[in-house]
């Protein structure tokens, strides 16, 4: 032990006691306080002029003792596991080994600070013994300063027999955590080459025992015994917080390769599959598939051709292929890639399949889209210009008045359904780019309406009859008159338009406290059951010879739909094939919309 004399930062009392350690000048290692040789090299440490007797009594001696310290290292350190892998196993062991190297030191406190490179701090980490989490909390200090700072930065251990008066404790804590004497030891990581050369050695934090028990201090043995086991530790948590991390991120990328939605494989170079996600499962109708041959996994020969190809010939590849899934055919898009180590070797092929199916439809129903509106337009395009032609054309007068009356009424009825179809075709370009339609609500008899309409559409057909029930008493109505009659004339001439051989349709109504309910009945073609939703998506319709006849862009049922829903009501069709359609929507009588808009003017 020596006096030293130490200028305080803390204004402390600056004479002290230092615990100066002995340690080999050859090897570092910390040494026994009256220890001649060095048990790590032999080193002799007292030059030649001790007698060899002596020499060789204390080697004997001092064997027999490192012989019980390593009996009490292993004891501490046997139950020790190989490899942890998660953070409550890692926590478990170091609390083991905590218990044991606080019996064995005979301390009533133990910690691990590790250092947190980021905040350049060593940071008190659980387990720990004597401690609350609190305080665990609150123990954390620059890498530069203190006992720990100095254990850690030196990479040598510390001993402080009295904490009250050294001036490299830190007051605050000493104090806070009850503190008298303690020993640091640094936690270094060696790495030892074949022949147990050490290649490499990183500290990662400090290890402390606090506070010897029965009133003892801290002395050299402790320090060696806790090198030792700091050792021990230092490769545990080190082992750990890699395969922690290891294990993390490996969880991270399955449950991300799980969660996606398009199907992933991946094949090894001997043709197994290593790894395949839930949607591959879905895809290939199979529970689960890792660790079998990718022939017993993908039947489909082409997606197995192209799998076994990109796998011989070190090629990528991508392939259309239609499957049956659930029953349903889907349209997939299958990528390969190929998959190397770190030395550019090939090491198995990834498939990933994409379910293209509505982009597909979306492209065909485009296109036929393109084909249909063209059409439509070119129908009463072709009219008129007929008529202007047939009038243009007459020098000699030969159609009197009222023809040429009629033939304008023609050419009139034409550009209206022209303009109908282009504001249709806006509305949807308008919905689709998510702009609400402006609503103009207001009171009204809407039994007045549904007569407009079918009066009207009377007038379009002689081979159609068109009855009216309006509900006795049918309350006023809060909504869009304009919306309301272009949903129910909608109604009515497709019921028209598709009872291509006539007969009755029938607008009826209902209505209860809080909504009514409008229902229009045809006794036409019919609409199959898998189609009641899809009409009413955009350019959905059903696909027969009696529609093709009629024709139509397969936008009208979409926009009813959409109407109908900006009166916060809803629409469905029931329907049989042959025998004719019932469209019936319901709608509140004052919708609440309207309620909070009309509100919000006054
Ligand atoms: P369009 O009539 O212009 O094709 P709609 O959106 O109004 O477009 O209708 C979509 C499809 O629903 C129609 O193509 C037709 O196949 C079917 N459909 C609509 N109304 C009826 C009905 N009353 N009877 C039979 N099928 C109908």
């Amino acid at each position: 032990m020596t006096i030293v004399e130490n200028p305080s930062p803390t204004g402390r009392k600056v004479s002290t006691l230092s615990h100066a350690i002995p340690q080999c000048p050859q090897c570092q290692q910390p040494l026994p306080e009256d220890a001649k040789f060095c048990l790590e090299c032999g080193a002799s440490l007292r030059g030649d002029r001790g007698d060899r007797k002596e020499a060789e009594r204390e080697l004997a001696r001092l064997k027999k003792r490192v012989g019980e310290l390593e009996y009490q290292v292993r004891q501490a350190t046997s139950e020790l596991p190989q490899a942890v892998t998660t953070a409550p196993e890692l926590e478990l062991t170091l609390a083991r080994l905590l218990r044991k190297i606080a019996m064995i030191l005979q301390a009533e406190k133990c910690v691990f600070m590790l250092h947190d490179p980021e905040r350049g701090e060593l940071q008190a980490c659980k387990p720990a013994l004597g401690f609350s989490d609190d305080q665990l909390e609150m123990l954390r200090v620059p890498a530069t300063r203190g006992i720990s700072g100095e254990a850690f930065r030196e990479s040598k251990p510390v001993i402080v027999n009295d904490a009250v008066t050294d001036p490299r404790t830190m007051e605050e804590h000493v104090a806070l955590l009850s503190i008298r004497n303690c020993l640091t030891v640094p936690l270094t990581m060696e790495r030892k080459d074949d022949e147990e050369r050490m290649v490499d050695r990183v500290t990662i934090g400090v290890l402390h025992v606090f506070n010897k028990r029965f009133g003892g201090n801290f002395v050299n043995e402790d320090t060696m015994l806790l090198t030792v086991l700091a050792r021990q530790a230092a490769a545990v948590i080190a082992n750990a917080q890699i395969l922690i991390k290891l294990t993390k991120e490996k969880q991270q990328l399955e449950a991300t390769l799980q969660s996606l939605v398009a199907g992933v494989v991946v094949v090894e170079a001997d043709g197994h599959i290593s790894l395949i996600n839930s949607a591959a499962c879905q895809i290939f109708e199979i529970e689960s598939g890792a660790g079998k041959p990718v022939a017993e996994v993908i039947l489909d020969e082409r997606l197995l051709k192209l799998i076994e190809s990109t796998v011989r010939d070190r090629i990528e590849a991508e392939l259309e292929v239609e499957l049956k899934v659930a029953g349903m055919p889907r349209i997939y898009q299958a990528q390969t890639a190929l998959v190397k180590g770190q030395g550019e070797e090939m090491r198995g092929v990834v498939a990933i399949f994409s379910d293209i199916t509505e982009i597909r439809n979306v492209e065909k129903m485009k296109s036929a889209f393109v084909s249909t509106v063209s059409h439509e337009l070119r129908t009463p395009l072709t009219a008129i210009k007929g008529f202007v032609r047939t009038l243009l054309d007459d020098d000699e007068g030969y159609f009197n008045n009222q023809m040429r009356g009629e033939f304008l009424s023609i050419i009139d009825n034409e550009c209206d359904r022209l303009k109908r179809l282009i504001e249709d075709l806006l509305n949807v370009s308008r919905i689709e780019q998510g702009k609400a339609l402006q609503m103009n609500w207001k009171q009204f008899e809407v039994g007045v309406v549904f007569e407009r309409v079918v009066a009207t559409q009377r007038t379009q057909t002689e081979r159609h009859t068109l009855a009216l029930d309006v509900a006795v008493n049918f309350p006023k109505v809060l909504a869009d008159e304009d919306k309301l009659e272009q949903i129910l004339h909608n109604l009515v001439q497709n019921a028209i338009k598709y009872s291509p051989r006539g007969g009755v349709i029938k607008v009826s109504t209902s209505f209860d406290a809080k909504s009514y309910t409008v229902a229009v009945t045809d006794s036409g073609v019919g609409i199959p059951k898998n189609m009641f939703t899809k009409i009413f998506e955009r350019f959905e319709r059903v696909d027969n010879r009696d529609t093709r006849e009629v024709g139509g862009a397969g936008i009208g049922l979409y926009l009813v739909r959409h109407l109908v829903e900006q009166h916060e009501g809803h629409i469905w069709v029931e329907s049989e094939t042959g025998q004719g359609s019932t469209f019936t929507f319901k709608i509140p009588i004052q919708p609440k919309k309207a309620l909070d808009e009309i509100a919000k003017l006054h």
